[in-house]
């Protein structure tokens, strides 16, 4: 690996603390996001998964300061290329975004204004934050540089959004969340809406733009099978909390929080045929999350620990963190007996 290379691997360009968010109920708060912490390196793809409800999305808009009423931020440090993004005024902010953050949503494609030609929706994200432009020959041939980007023709220019398929729209988006050139852009299930042929392009537009600009990445998604092939390395968040983050491959081969293990157990195989493995149980009240450890109720390797103490990121590796008491060092004797017994069983 270059010096350069290795350089920008370990650049810090997000940096999450302590980001807790709520969402206010007449019947108390529901705990969406508590206490994560995560850093997002330069030019690396991070995949965000975890069950609906998780948090995942949520993360998202709060990096971004996008939570709406009745949702809030408690507490917390976001950090984008050393800027504190919590201490932000409304209009720094409205600069930030788009210029260092960008957010391609969920079902971005239907978010095209249906009666304004695509060409007119990117000039109006260009102009919002760059000013009206003079250069229009310039600025043509810039909003081409972005199609051929994220492979789009220029003939799409003076289309609406419903003579382009799914695909295409979705492309039209990533184009629009990478024209300022943003240091991170988070895709929040960008391919989810899509068959599976287009899932895979739109995927792969998503990286090549990555490696072409060098931006960072955030995939949120529920496929691992997709994300296993575009991501560096996974976040698994279960109940609002992150349980496990790790190198893909480490999460493939080795998951260790039972979570994971669990999740990548329940991949359904074309090679094999096996029963479908299902996470037993059901989330708990996201207002009452049990004492100790946010899994416990529904992980078969709990004991009484799990109840009263509340498993902290453990570094297993670089860039590998999980949050269970089986990797406690006192507990390694409880470890090695608990997946002995998973595999016998
Ligand atoms: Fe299971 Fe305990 Fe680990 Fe939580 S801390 S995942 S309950 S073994």
């Amino acid at each position: 690996m270059s010096e350069q290379k290795k350089r920008d691997n370990d650049t810090v360009v997000l940096d999450v603390e302590k980001l807790r968010i709520h969402y206010g109920t007449p019947a108390g708060d529901v705990i969406a996001v508590s206490d994560i912490s995560f850093q997002l390196y330069q030019g690396e793809t991070l995949g965000l998964v975890g069950e609906s409800g998780c948090g995942k999305s949520t993360t998202a808009y709060g990096i971004l300061q996008l939570i709406q009423h009745p949702g809030y931020i408690v507490h917390g440090e976001i950090k984008v290329d050393d800027e504190d993004v919590l201490g932000m005024t409304e209009e720094e902010l409205r600069k930030f975004r788009w210029t260092k953050l960008a957010l391609i949503p969920q079902g971005a494609m239907n978010s095209l204004n249906p009666t304004m030609r695509i060409k007119d929706q990117i000039i109006d994200v260009i102009e919002a934050h760059e000013g009206k432009q003079k250069d229009k020959e310039a600025l043509k041939e810039r909003i081409f540089e972005l199609f051929q980007t994220v492979g789009l023709p220029n003939r799409i220019y003076n289309m609406y959004p419903h003579e382009l398929s799914g695909g295409m729209k979705q492309r039209v988006c990533i184009a629009m969340g990478i024209a300022l050139n943003p240091s991170v852009v988070i895709a929040d299930e960008a391919t989810s809406a899509l068959d599976v042929v287009v899932q895979r392009i739109v995927a792969q537009t998503l990286i090549k733009v990555k490696d072409m600009l060098g931006v960072s990445l955030i995939v949120i998604g529920h496929d691992m099978g997709l994300l296993a092939q575009i991501v560096d390395r996974i976040a698994v968040m279960y109940a609002g909390k992150m349980v496990e983050i790790a190198p893909v491959e480490n999460v493939f081969a080795d998951p260790l929080h039972p979570y994971t293990q669990l999740l990548i157990d329940s991949i359904p195989s074309i090679k094999e045929r096996k029963p479908l493995k299902i996470v037993e149980g059901i989330t708990h009240d996201p207002r009452n999350p049990p004492s100790g450890c946010i899994f416990r109720l529904r992980c078969q390797h709990a004991w009484d620990h799990c109840a009263s103490v509340e498993p902290q990121p453990i570094q297993v590796a670089d860039k590998h963190t999980v949050a269970c008491h089986l990797y406690d060092e006192q507990f390694e004797e409880r470890r090695a007996n608990a997946f002995a017994a998973t595999t016998n069983s």
